[in-house]
């Protein structure tokens, strides 16, 4: 982190957000911890946050030049992200597209069901009560959003959606569910926060439908991180590989 070293804010369970110089903005630095199994299962691997940094910076860029507001301003190193401050919402906003995961262990869906119209599914984010699933009259009740800011949120998670599975396919990766996170500016507007990495989606290559994310590690097999720089090879250009230095990192 630049010269001074910054005071820490907050630690989660893969990026720590510490203070700025500037009161609405923060230092995103995505560590290289990663935890799966509601956090029976860690480790450390090396150049995992930076990976999971460019990768979803370069998301957050598309999904700007989409219109979608999201905190991202801009990557100060490869593993730290100059951000909006936002009030976050402790809502894991899911969407999916073919049904596997959870949505297998829980309900009767046929394995790599195609979910058309996608599934949007609210968790509640808490540990002390493992996350459980909310649904509409939940959310409002325990006056986590308001019924207008979860359509609100809904709508957008369908176009952050649309947007995402387009520009991965494009790079010959399907976007099969991912988990987001939205937070509230300082005038109040939601603005899509955290993170869009292979911590927080699934991503299948298209022909051989392997897994290029997080749940190579739940599985407890190798190649965690060749996996995850695939995708930083496939997702960003040539010219932002190079200015990130991605195979000296
Ligand atoms: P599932 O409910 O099938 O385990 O997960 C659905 C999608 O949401 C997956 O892409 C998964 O990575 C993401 N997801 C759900 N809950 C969490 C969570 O607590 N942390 C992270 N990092 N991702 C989650």
């Amino acid at each position: 982190m630049s010269e001074v070293k910054k005071e820490l804010l907050y630690t989660g369970k893969a990026k720590d957000v510490y203070k700025t110089d500037k009161d609405d903005e923060v230092i995103i630095k995505f560590r290289d911890d990663i935890t799966a199994l509601d956090g029976g299962r860690r480790d450390t691997l090396s150049k995992k946050g930076a990976y999971n940094a460019l990768i979803s910076a370069k998301l957050f860029e598309v999904l700007e030049e989409h219109g979608i507001s999201t905190q991202y301003i801009k990557l100060e190193e490869p593993d730290e992200m100059r951000t909006q401050a936002l009030e976050m919402i402790p809502l894991e906003v899911i969407c999916r597209n073919i049904a596997t995961g959870s949505l297998l262990r829980k309900y009767p869906f046929h394995k790599n069901q195609e979910l058309n119209p996608p599934i949007i599914q609210f968790d509640y984010k808490n540990d002390v009560y493992h996350d459980p699933m909310l649904n509409d009259d939940i959310i409002t009740a325990l006056e986590i959003t308001t019924q207008k800011q979860l359509d609100q949120i809904r709508e957008i998670t369908y176009v952050i959606n649309k947007v995402l599975s387009r520009y991965l396919k494009e790079r010959n990766l399907i976007l099969v569910d991912f988990k987001i996170e939205f937070g509230l500016d300082k005038d109040g507007n939601i603005v899509l926060g955290d993170e869009i990495s292979p911590d927080t989606t699934r991503l299948w290559d298209s022909k051989t439908l392997d897994n290029f994310d997080k749940d190579i590690f739940r599985k407890g097999e190798e190649g965690v991180v060749e996996a995850y720089k695939k995708v930083v090879e496939l997702v960003l250009t040539d010219e932002e590989i190079e200015k990130w230095n991605v195979d000296k990192l």
